[in-house]
């Protein structure tokens, strides 16, 4: 897993534009060839041709019917963005010379009236953008053309319903004309007509239709319609590479974390027809189920028609099984093909398929994208069938999608009370519940309102992404298991639901019926995304089967799933490299922790502690003293409690190691809001009150006074309290050492380590270090017994990091807190930072929140600093990180990079982190 590049938003403009060498177009091959059982490309050439076009090559290369064609690369679209929309004239020679040789494999040429070749162009990045670029069919049809295919096909329907489905899309992608232009008058036609289905239209109204396409084109353009099939490329490849900068492109990739600086390929393939008759069709599909990971040939196709279609979702398609029934001697290639590919390729295909006059043709095969389930059940399956070893296992799944599997499902008994509303195709499994939206933008805005919603659409459109992404689920109406909703639902880990037929959408109206009921905008539903069931309820949840075994709810022998990801995770455990351990503050999340396969607490906030029942009051009253003697009283009255947490923890962890930290946040935190104070005093006064309780509210109010700051966040916290109130790190140290002496005697031994927290001057940790090594031997004498314990601090204020090696002679350890560091080195406010980061983030200024991924070049740099400071003065200085970049895949594989000893997440991140830093170890083996 390569770390992305970084780039503002000039760089990503500059850097789509900039030649990758200095023959950029000359001399340098920019066009590659395939067809006849050859190929320029391969399967590892998709940063240059992209997943379609690498895949096209290799499936060449294997022999397998692939209709021929041409991809023009990656690199060129940068420098089509370079020289402001334009190709130089090398490279259309170039492409010139590979038309000439297309015709010439296909045995046809570009606007023949004998025998004429059409070509699809298609869009292809690196990574699959599932319909958010553009695609032009049929292209090379113009008058005489049409003739030509008449002609060949002895079929003048087929011709000219290719060349107005041609011209509509040319219309609408290339030039931009709305779409409803063309609809309205093909609606006029088959109105005349009296045609309800578009197939009933003859050759003579679709003529008709045609000459009036040919109109609305001269009318919105200014323009007639091209002729001429080379210029008709050059405009259609043009806008393909325009298609990479569309918003919804660019949405998908700041969602997806895909650079924009890669750019896409454009393929131009010899068309071959699903939509010539009965003995011709289209399909896509699966080697596998992408849903539940099931061993099954899956997919759908649909007879006489166009690839489009499919995936549009206007249609339902059919199961692929009924393939084999209209179909069979095709069927059996098709499976024997897709075989070999999973074989090949070593993990599950998605491909693409036509089938003309029942001719088999290969169209797209890639790695197919899955739920969080199957890409799991996937993987252990390949290994037990000895298609992978566990090594490559584990770099096929996405350690992100891990968290799929530990979100709630519905409580079986629950869910049975409701009667089923109805039932559709389950696209994306997982339990939703929520208010339903019909827009994608209703959905934003009712999430941002603090809504959960259901995006209730006939069939979603790539447009709708953004609602998507907010969504707790997505039900359509139309469409198949491979239509765009059921592709991106799975590929987001949403449960989602498609072809739910018997549902009756009214998006204008926001309301659909359902069996005779009626739901509207707002009202509850819920669905099962693994059965396909649609309930109108709010339905109760309940935790996932893995987080059922792993509470103990649920034997794990009971759970395939739980085994299958168990298997998963210790095959990663021994190829990682980087410890994992849990930010943990109280015992039942060190046991959870624990449990997910963290072995040690890699930080403990303390005052997370002061938050629990009943004793706010006592925090107070150590606050609100204004003497020590006042002070200490209160503290003796922690002492206790807070020995118990460490007792607990400690225990969770049965014996790895915990690092417990000083507390750390600004005092006033602990006291009641400025504002709410006045207003009680206020309301006090007016009600004529005195006495107890407004002496008390009033003197309240002077300490919070006191203690109030302009900029907490930079004030009187971390190691700044312990040095003003020594007595608190006293108390606290007494409270980990007597917790860890009393479990030393009784028989489990643990480790203390006690981490000072926003320590930027060593003489700071110095006067820290100097009380907690007093009152450990004190304590432990008084207790009668020695114990290891380990002294170290949190490097999270730049100063910190950049003395590492004068902080390193005072620490026993590091422990890298990178959300303060985040905070410090850009000098963003940690609580204030949301109000401007979307904007920063739209403008490519940060292209990732780095709060949430590391900051490789300016926070990762001062880590890098810290690290070899600190190991120069000590070279077994123990080294971690428990900011939250801790459970980040990203920011792990910079942590192995950089060589810390482990890293700390929250528990529901540990099997993340187990996968990530695997994944990061042989990455980094590798020399990535
Ligand atoms: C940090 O700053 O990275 C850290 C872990 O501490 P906190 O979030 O508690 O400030
Ligand atoms: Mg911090």
């Amino acid at each position: 897993m390569a770390t992305k590049p970084k780039l503002g938003k000039r760089a990503v403009k500059k850097s789509l534009g900039k030649p990758r060498g200095s023959t950029a177009a000359r001399g340098k091959q920019h066009v590659y060839f395939f067809g006849n059982g050859k190929a320029d490309g391969n399967r590892h050439m998709k940063d240059l041709l992209g997943g379609k076009g690498s895949g096209l090559a290799e499936m060449t290369n294997a022999g397998l019917p692939v209709p021929p064609g041409f991809t023009i690369s990656t690199e060129v679209c940068g420098i089509y963005y370079r020289e402001k929309a334009k190709i130089p004239p090398a490279i259309d020679k170039e492409i010139e010379r590979n038309i000439a040789k297309l015709e010439k494999a296909a045995g046809a040429t570009l606007g023949s009236t004998d025998n004429p070749l059409l070509v699809s162009v298609r869009s292809g990045a690196k990574f699959s953008m599932p319909g958010m670029m553009d695609t032009i069919l049929n292209l090379g049809l113009n008058d005489d053309a049409v003739e030509g295919l008449k002609r060949r096909t002895q079929n003048g329907r087929f011709a000219f319903d290719s060349y107005r489905r041609f011209m509509q899309m040319f219309g609408n992608v290339v030039l931009e004309i709305p779409k409803d232009a063309f609809e309205h008058e093909f609606e006029a036609v088959k109105k005349a007509k009296r045609a309800s289905l578009d197939t009933d239209l003859s050759e003579a109204a679709l003529r008709d239709v045609v000459a009036r396409y040919k109109a609305v084109i001269q009318k919105r353009s200014g323009k007639a319609f091209p002729q001429n099939p080379a210029e008709q490329l050059q405009m259609a490849r043009n806008a393909v590479f325009r298609s990479w900068m569309n918003p919804r492109a660019q949405e998908y990739r700041r969602i997806y974390d895909i650079p924009d600086h890669i750019g896409t390929a454009v393929n131009v393939q010899m068309m071959v027809f699903g939509n010539t008759g009965d003995r011709s069709g289209t399909g896509v599909g699966f080697t596998r189920n992408p849903a539940t990971g099931k061993k099954e040939f899956y997919g759908e196709f649909l007879i006489n028609a166009q690839g489009e279609d499919v995936v549009a979702g206007i249609r339902t398609p059919q199961p692929i099984r009924e393939l084999e029934q209209v179909m069979p001697q095709a069927y059996k290639q098709l499976r024997d093909i897709t075989t070999r590919l999973e074989k090949h390729y070593k993990d599950v295909q998605d491909f693409e398929f036509t089938i003309q006059d029942e001719r088999l043709y290969m169209l797209q095969t890639r790695s197919g994208k899955r739920t969080g389930f199957a890409a799991v059940v996937i993987a252990t399956d390949l290994v037990a069938e000895k298609l992978i070893s566990p090594k490559e296992a584990i770099l096929l799944v996405d350690p992100e999608s891990l968290n799929q599997l530990l979100a709630p499902g519905f409580d079986a008994t629950e869910w049975k009370k409701i009667p089923v509303a109805t039932k559709g195709l389950p696209a994306s499994p997982g339990a939703a519940s929520g208010q339903v939206v019909f827009a994608a933008d209703d959905a934003v805005e009712w999430t941002q309102q603090g809504k959960q919603v259901i995006l209730v659409r006939r069939e979603t459109v790539p447009d709708d992404i953004h609602g998507m992404f907010v969504s707790q689920g997505i039900l359509t109406a139309t469409g198949g298991m491979t239509s765009h909703a059921a592709v991106v639902g799975r590929q987001m880990g949403k449960p989602s639901i498609v072809g739910a037929g018997s549902l009756v959408i009214d998006e204008k109206a926001k309301r659909f019926q359902v069996n005779g009921q009626t739901v509207k905008e707002g009202d509850y539903i819920s669905f099962d995304g693994l059965s396909g069931e649609v309930k109108i309820a709010r339905v109760a949840s309940k935790p996932s089967e893995i987080l059922q075994v792993v509470s103990g709810a649920m034997k794990p022998q009971r759970s395939d799933l739980y085994q299958r990801f168990d298997r998963l995770l210790s095959w990663a455990d021994k190829h990682r490299r980087l410890g994992i351990r849990a930010n943990a503050d109280q015992p039942d999340q060190a046991e959870l922790a624990y449990a997910f396969g963290a072995r040690g607490i890699g930080l403990c906030r303390t005052e997370h502690m002061f938050f629990g029942e009943g004793r706010i009051p006592i925090v107070q009253r150590m606050i609100l003293a204004d003497n020590e003697a006042d002070r200490r009283k209160a503290l003796d009255e922690l002492l206790p409690l807070q020995r118990e947490d460490f007792y607990g923890v400690f225990k969770g962890m049965h014996g790895s190691p915990v690092t417990i930290r000083t507390i750390d946040p600004p005092l006033h935190e602990f006291l009641p809001k400025r504002e709410e104070l006045m207003v009680e005093i206020a309301r006090l006064e007016t009600a004529g009150k005195s006495g107890r309780e407004l002496d008390e509210k009033r003197q309240l109010l002077n300490r919070v006074e006191q203690l109030h700051e302009f900029n907490p966040m930079l004030g009187h916290r971390g190691v700044r309290l312990g040095i003003t109130y020594p007595e608190i790190t006293e108390m606290q140290t007494r409270a980990i050492i007597e917790a860890a002496c009393r479990l030393n005697k009784e028989g489990l031994k643990v480790v203390p380590e006690i981490m000072i927290p926003l320590v930027g001057h060593v003489k700071e940790l110095r006067d820290q270090k100097e009380v907690v090594e007093r009152v450990a031997a004190e304590t432990m004498k008084r207790m009668g017994v020695t114990i290891k314990y380990l002294v170290g601090t949190m490097i999270e204020v730049p100063r910190g990091a950049v003395t590492a090696d004068q902080i390193a002679l005072e620490a026993q350890f590091f422990s890298f807190g990178t959300n303060d560091l985040t905070q410090m080195m850009f000098g963003f406010s940690r609580d204030d930072v949301g109000k401007f980061l979307r904007i920063y983030q739209e403008k490519k200024i940060l292209e990732r929140d780095p709060f949430a991924s590391i900051d490789v070049d300016g926070v990762g740099s001062v880590v890098r600093t810290g690290v070899e400071l600190g190991r120069k003065t000590r070279a077994d200085l123990k080294l971690g990180v428990c900011g939250e970049h801790g459970g980040d895949p990203a920011s792990i594989h910079f942590f192995e990079k950089v060589g810390l000893d482990y890293v700390s997440a929250s528990p529901y991140r540990i099997p993340v982190a187990r996968l990530a830093a695997a994944q990061a170890a042989l990455a980094v083996k590798v020399g990535d």
